[in-house]
């Protein structure tokens, strides 16, 4: 069952009017204009530059727009009280600071929410449209957000698998997602909190990210860790690293990097133990053997035992759910700093998987655990709204080639 907008509840408390609307309209403007969402400090302070802004103010009005766009969650430009009108005017002239436009929201009686945000087009492409999940928890709130519209990789388990990689978003598309979120939430300050208020970290409704929507986030690495260092810059949206996790399929080259770079938790996919069949489930194991995967694991920059990498494991009935795959499992995970995330399968049209029986998934988790790993099972969320792990799906298509030449003449 989906329930639509519940107004009454204090966390829907709406920063833009209510809609669940199928196909709204692009803001054209919008598509017009860069984003001075995601960007650097530096990269914000060329943009100010590039509209006149004397040199020696660049470095206070970088803190001002930081502060109006991440800490204040401004849409607009006016709001911008201790900014000059006249330097407003131009910023408007030049950027956008506009969101994703909320094409759908649906609520799961779960609470769980998913949004079908859209981008405007850039260049010669279309608009395209990505998933965004929030799933609301005792005493936290994570985002599930995505890298990529569509993937390129094709795990069989995976319905955004079966979607063909569109292009990957942008930082100011990522950034995006958690700015909507949080607004859409009522997640920052409102209008009569005093100027220069930071919401504490503790009861924010977005209290963690997670780099699980749509796409894999190591294809698209420098944009992913652009908008992540954005999302935890202290000044502003104030994530801790420790509270954002990046989960990969397992492209290895990019594990070491992921560490020193980014130096924000990380995921694995895992899912099967043998070769073989992970060569079936995640077809990037043909490229990135298990070897060579838990290699970079056992190496990466940070491990210990307060961080611990997350391994996934979706359970799917008769295929990767015998207690010997369980063996297997906590043997090839002997020294790793670990946690073991038990999945259900979450189904979607056209699957030929099915999910683990339930006492199954609780012995294989009672195995893992006696050997002294937490395997928690994740509960599904939002499945009746199609938004758990795996089933996120957009109906943006890449252009053909004659759209794409008769949109670039
Ligand atoms: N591309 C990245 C992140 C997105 S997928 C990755 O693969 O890690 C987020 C998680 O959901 C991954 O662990 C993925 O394997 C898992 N997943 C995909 N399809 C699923 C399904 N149908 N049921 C349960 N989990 C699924
Ligand atoms: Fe892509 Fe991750 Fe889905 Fe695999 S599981 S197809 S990498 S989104």
């Amino acid at each position: 069952m989906t329930m639509t907008l519940d107004l009454a509840s204090p966390a829907t408390r709406p920063a833009v009017p209510p809609r669940v609307m199928p196909g709204g309209a692009v803001s054209p403007a919008a598509a017009e204009k860069p984003s001075l969402i995601g960007l650097s400090r530096e990269g914000l302070g060329d943009a100010l530059r590039s509209v006149d802004v004397p040199g020696k103010q660049v470095r206070m009005r970088t803190a001002q727009l930081w502060h109006w766009l991440y800490v204040r969650g401004a849409e607009d430009f006016g709001q911008m009280a201790n900014v000059a009108r006249d330097l407003r005017d131009r910023l408007d002239a030049s950027f956008a600071i506009e969101r994703p436009e909320i094409v759908e929201e649906q609520i799961s009686v779960d609470g769980t929410r998913k949004w079908l945000f859209r981008f405007p087009a850039r260049g010669a492409g279309r608009p395209v449209e990505i998933e965004t999940v929030y799933i609301p928890e005792e005493g936290r709130g994570t985002l599930c957000v995505s890298s990529q519209v569509g993937c390129t990789l094709t795990c069989t388990f995976c319905h955004t698998g079966t979607q063909r990689l569109v292009r990957n978003l942008e930082p100011s598309e990522i950034v995006g997602q958690i700015l909507a979120a949080r607004s859409r939430l009522g997640d920052f300050p409102d209008a009569a909190t005093p100027a220069g208020a930071i919401v504490p970290s503790e009861g924010r409704l977005v209290s963690n990210v997670v780099m699980m929507g749509m796409g894999e986030p190591l294809y698209n690495f420098d944009n992913v860790k652009q908008a992540l260092a954005v999302a935890s810059d202290g000044e502003g949206v104030s994530l801790s690293k420790r509270r954002i996790t990046l989960s990969t399929s397992g492209v290895v080259p990019m594990i070491p990097r992921t560490g020193e770079e980014m130096g924000v938790m990380l995921a694995i996919s895992l899912h099967a133990v043998r070769d073989d069949l992970r060569d079936v489930l995640v077809p990037i194991n043909k490229k990135y053997p298990l070897e060579e995967l838990l290699a970079a694991c056992r190496a990466y920059p940070g491990l210990s035992n307060a961080r611990r990498i997350t391994f996934e494991y979706v359970m799917l009935k008769g295929i990767n759910d015998s207690l010997a795959d369980a063996r297997e499992l906590v043997r090839l995970l002997k020294g790793i700093p670990a946690k073991i995330n038990l999945i259900p399968f979450n189904p979607w049209p056209g699957t030929a998987y099915e999910c683990s029986d339930w006492d199954q998934i609780e012995r294989f988790a009672d195995h893992v655990n006696q050997a002294g790993y937490a395997s928690p099972i994740r509960t599904p969320r939002g499945r009746d709204i199609f938004a758990a792990c795996g089933q996120l799906k957009s109906e943006s298509e890449r252009m053909k080639k004659s759209e794409r030449l008769a949109a670039a003449s």
